[in-house]
């Protein structure tokens, strides 16, 4: 039969990764600017062929037996080993669509096993081993693909992003005030007066997610700016935004106006007057949906987001990801939407936001609706905390100035009452949670729901954990509850928490301690709330624990570059219940793999920093290929 799969589906340029300058780590955030529009166009147009290519290679080979035929492989420890196969194929063994050969092959599986070769049907691996064992799976109408000796690791596996959030960002009617195109408040202040100039009176000025400087301005700073401009920016984390008096004017909101449900409006203490800060998402959003690019988008808009992060996510070497703030069932549709027309190629788990226990229960009405291939609704999301630029990380220690603002976003009891409600349906519940106190209620929301309703392995998360007890990482290992975080944080905001907490920074997220406890640790990237898309970037953070000034950040909490793969493939995989078909190469599996630019187990820290995907592939088919890749497409 011939693989009706195309040999190649996309070939994008990638923008040039701007190369680090050896040695000098302050510029190690440094990306390319978005790609262009007519890139994107470029781009979409190829997911639009590729699904239908996909589509037609799915439907012809339907009648596949079951790829998982091979029995299981021996662990092997010994690394590459030429002779080391799944057994050959005997009469009547199905041959490969496409065997990728020559390679150094992570494959994560239980041994962390190095093969030099993966045989592919059906979307599914068939066989990992040496080249020459597997040549015997190759047919007329096996197509191969040379590694060139080339790393490969099974497609990450993102657990906490908000792709559609994510896609929103390159809006050319956005300022781009994300880092590092916008470092300081100077910088902030600077690209709003330009954009002030170039924009009519009575138009709205607005950033992207968002700003990283501590001290933005307030609403009348901005006035000063842009006295005839409502103005809208919005921190990176998403857990405050600031606006201008016009702003504030036309969202109706006064000194008299009361704080929404676990929201704050900020207010002056000696006029009551509002200063312009508005701390969470019920705050921000009394605003938010007048500013365009936010709420004034259409439904064709707003899938575009959803596609030109799924590119960006190929770019980078994600195979799967989980939206973990899916905010209403509206947005669910956009994914079923995208994916029953055949142009989601990349896995997308969704866990669906609730804001108060009305919300909650509205929810749950529809969500018997939310299933479907190629996106999974899952779960649910809660907030307990906030984020350290706010000042509203929930700790037991309110006197450090990340705590400054914290109140917990819902009484225990409602907690409890909720999370309930979830784990009784057999749902899965995350929550965001920073800070110590945080943590602690979250578990007693989880703990309280799993006695009133014993069931087997529900895998409740936690969203971040920076700050936790010794008791609560025993907790969590007590009651099952996985630890999904962003080891990017350590570089990129290390230092901010170190100046803005100065007793806690030895419980900074303790991985080495988590993983000694033998908690399940998952890895995800929380763009837009984060710079950085690429997962090395959680590697670097987890394996270095340095600031991207090379500062480290609780040392003895290192963890090895293989326990961060496992987490962000493996560990992220099993957080969505995905271990069984993701997070790694082996028989019976999705072929979803990476190539990349260095071998990420062995090279040193500055070629580390300048690694990017060559090709990624989902499903046995390419899905991206860096231009300056010198690989050659399967033929
Ligand atoms: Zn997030």
């Amino acid at each position: 039969m011939r693989n009706p799969r195309p040999k190649q589906l996309y070939n994008l340029r990638t923008n040039e990764v701007k190369h680090l300058r050896r040695g000098d780590t302050r510029h190690m955030a440094e990306r390319p600017e978005g790609i262009s529009r007519r890139r994107v166009l470029q781009y979409l147009l190829g997911v639009v062929v590729a699904a239908i290519a996909a589509r037609i290679g799915y439907g012809i080979l339907t009648h596949r037996r079951d790829a998982a035929v091979l029995p299981e492989e021996p662990p092997d420890t010994a690394g590459l080993s030429e002779e080391r196969a799944t057994p050959g194929p005997s009469e009547g063994t199905e041959l490969a669509d496409l065997i990728l050969l020559n390679g150094k092959i992570h494959t994560v599986d239980p041994a962390d096993s190095v093969v030099d070769a993966v045989a592919i049907k059906g979307g599914k691996i068939i066989a990992t081993g040496s080249s020459s064992a597997l040549e015997q799976l190759r047919g007329p109408a096996t197509m191969q693909m040379d590694l060139k000796g080339k790393t490969v690791t099974p497609g990450f596996v993102d657990s906490h992003l908000h792709l559609h959030y994510y896609g929103k960002q390159f809006q050319d009617t956005f300022i781009d005030i994300r880092y590092p195109a916008v470092k300081t408040r100077e910088d902030l202040l600077e690209k709003v007066t330009e954009k002030v100039a170039t924009t009519r009176p009575g138009d709205w000025i607005a950033g992207n997610q968002g700003f990283v400087c501590s001290d933005p301005p307030d609403r009348w700073a901005l006035d000063e700016l842009a006295p005839n401009h409502p103005v809208f920016l919005l921190h990176a984390s998403g857990q405050y935004a600031v606006v201008n008096s016009r702003a504030l004017s036309l969202a109706g909101i006064t000194k008299d106006t009361p704080n929404p449900y676990s929201a704050v409006i900020g207010k002056d203490a000696s006029t009551g007057e509002p200063t312009g800060f508005l701390y969470h998402y019920p705050a921000i959003d009394l605003v938010r949906p007048l500013v365009p690019g936010y709420g004034v988008v259409t439904e064709e808009e707003q899938k575009g987001f959803i596609r030109t992060g799924a590119a960006k996510c190929f770019e980078a070497g994600y195979t799967s990801v989980q939206d973990v703030i899916i905010a209403t069932p509206q947005h669910v549709k956009l994914y079923i939407d995208l994916a029953e027309e055949g142009n989601l190629p990349l896995n997308v788990f969704m866990l669906l936001y609730v804001q108060s226990r009305e919300d909650a229960r509205a929810k749950l009405d529809l969500a018997d609706h939310l299933k479907g291939e190629h996106y999974h609704f899952a779960g649910w999301k809660l907030a307990v905390d906030g984020g350290g630029a706010a000042g509203t990380i929930l700790m037991y220690d309110q006197s450090v100035s990340i705590s400054r603002n914290s109140y917990p976003y819902h009484a225990q009891d409602t907690l409890n009452e909720m999370v309930s409600m979830f784990h009784q349906q057999g749902y899965q519940v995350a929550f965001h949670a920073v800070g110590d106190r945080a943590v602690d209620m979250a578990l007693d929301a989880i703990e309280y729901a799993m006695t009133k309703d014993p069931r087997p392995n529900p895998r409740h998360r936690l969203e971040h954990v920076i700050f936790s007890t010794a008791e609560a990482l025993a907790r969590i290992k007590k009651l099952g509850v996985i630890v999904s975080t962003s080891p990017q944080w350590i570089s990129m905001f290390g230092a901010q928490y170190e100046g803005a907490n100065e007793v806690q920074m030895e419980r900074f997220m303790p991985l080495k301690e988590m993983l000694d406890q033998g908690i399940s640790l998952a890895f995800g990237c929380d763009v837009p709330a984060t710079p950085l898309l690429e997962p090395k970037w959680a590697l670097i953070g987890a394996t270095t624990r340095w600031t991207i000034d090379r500062k480290p950040v609780g040392a003895e909490q290192c963890i090895s570059m293989r326990e961060a793969v496992r987490a962000h493939t493996m560990g992220s995989a099993y957080a969505a219940f995905e271990e069984h078909s993701r997070g790694s190469i082996e028989p019976g599996k999705l072929a979803d793999m990476v190539v990349w630019s260095h071998d990420l187990y062995t090279a040193p820290i500055d070629e580390l920093l300048t690694m990017k995907p060559e090709v990624t592939i989902v499903e046995g088919t390419v899905v991206f290929k860096a231009h300056d890749s010198a690989l050659q497409m399967p033929a």
